[in-house]
């Protein structure tokens, strides 16, 4: 049958979780914690699955999520929102970032976005008509990070322009923003008039004191943009698939015409604890870095003997890992050999980015148990 993705073949995220579970190899391939959420979220879920609370929830969301996740970035961002025309609960950050795109995104527009991008933007475009126009990340030679090279991005904008994509912190590379960079961003908003898409799902990742620059923190960035974020990254739950968007009126209302068809209702058990359990528990999101921290640290130590090279992480539970010193070999069959070989998963890079960029990394996921970090250190430390 003709298809409408023609390029697409199953997620790398899939077959490299399938090909762990084959191997019996440890997966820090798919991007998801090897623990539980809060024991008390968990109690909150049984509570409200016994107390009734079964059917569909409101298609914007249940009125005590969003104002939790209103008080939240009125606490954290400085930005006052209004629960009911700014704030809609999602089916994960997939679905909100895929309605937004429809809702913004028409035949013959341009979007783009930073290689090494998330696997989900570019479908979504085409879906709705679109092309993606990929920028690649700069990696600066003074310190070998990740940074958005702001005038490439000006040479990249046309006529046809209608989304930039961003994604920070940034999967696969930990990127972060900086404040200077909201700065730049807004100059260019200033002058063309593009809307944003702001995937924030790894906002309280973020490591050695570096504060989250969310779009939402910038008066010039805020009126265009949509910031989506993930309830599954913080919480330790990736399997519930509840997120949200946040956008100003006119942009929501929009943005729900297509929610409403995409997945018309989110999950309600599961809204009605995560409100109670982020008004009971602020504190989780402010330990959150510090938690991640001590895990990135870990494994980086655990590895820093090996033949691998890197530098740590920014944010993120992703850990980049530069295994030129070991083999020359192409970043996907590498991922394949190491784990049917070595007996760990990792994600190749390449896959993120329309033009390989011709170096030599992987992505490990750090969200693990120590035992877990430990055992496969110790088989990448053998190589
Ligand atoms: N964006 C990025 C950058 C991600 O890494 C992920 C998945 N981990 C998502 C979006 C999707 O989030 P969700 O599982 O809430 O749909
Ligand atoms: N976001 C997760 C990752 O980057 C995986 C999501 C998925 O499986 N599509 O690993």
């Amino acid at each position: 049958m003709d298809s409408k993705l023609p390029n697409v073949g199953t997620t790398i995220f899939t077959v490299m979780s399938q090909l762990a579970n084959e191997c019996g190899a440890i997966n820090l391939s798919q991007g998801f914690p090897s623990f539980n959420p809060p024991q008390r979220l968990l109690d909150l879920i049984t509570h409200y699955l016994n107390a009734g609370a079964n059917q569909y929830a409101p298609m914007q969301g249940v009125p005590s999520l969003r104002n939790a996740v209103a008080a939240k970035c009125a606490r954290l961002y400085g930005r006052s929102l209004n629960p009911d025309t700014e704030i809609t609960v999602c089916t994960g950050a997939t679905e909100g970032l895929f309605s937004a795109i429809q809702t913004i995104v028409r035949s013959g527009d341009e979007a783009i976005v930073f290689d090494p991008a998330y696997d989900s933007y570019a479908p979504a475009v085409t879906l709705a008509g679109g092309h993606t126009v990929h920028v690649p990340l700069a990696i600066d030679p003074a310190d070998g990070e990740y940074r958005v090279d702001w005038d490439r991005l000006r040479d990249a904008i046309g006529k046809r322009t209608r989304l930039i994509i961003l994604n920070f912190p940034h999967n696969p590379t930990g990127a972060n923003l900086t404040r200077r960079d909201l700065d730049s961003l807004a100059a260019i908003v200033r002058d063309t008039g593009i809307y944003l898409l702001s995937d924030e799902v790894y906002e309280h990742i973020v490591f050695d004191g570096a504060e989250h620059q969310s779009l939402l923190r910038n008066d010039e960035l805020w009126p265009r943009s949509f910031v989506v974020s993930s309830f599954g990254k913080t919480y330790h739950a990736t399997g519930w698939k509840v997120g949200y968007c946040i956008a100003p009126p006119a942009m929501t209302a929009e943005f729900r015409k297509v929610h409403q068809f995409t997945c018309f209702a989110v999950i309600t058990p599961i809204q009605h604890a995560l409100a109670d359990y982020m008004r009971e528990t602020p504190q989780h999101y402010d330990e959150l870095p510090a938690f991640y921290q001590e895990k990135r640290d870990s494994f980086c130590s655990l590895v820093k003997d090996s033949r691998f090279t890197f530098r740590p992480a920014q944010g993120t539970f992703f850990q980049l890992l530069d295994y030129s010193h070991i083999t020359r070999e192409d970043d996907v069959s590498y991922a394949k050999r190491l784990t049917r070989e070595i007996g760990v998963a990792s994600i190749p890079v390449s896959v993120f980015c329309e033009v390989p960029p011709g170096n030599f990394k992987l992505r490990f996921c750090f969200a693990k148990d120590d035992a877990m970090l430990e055992q496969a250190a110790e088989k990448l430390c053998n190589l």
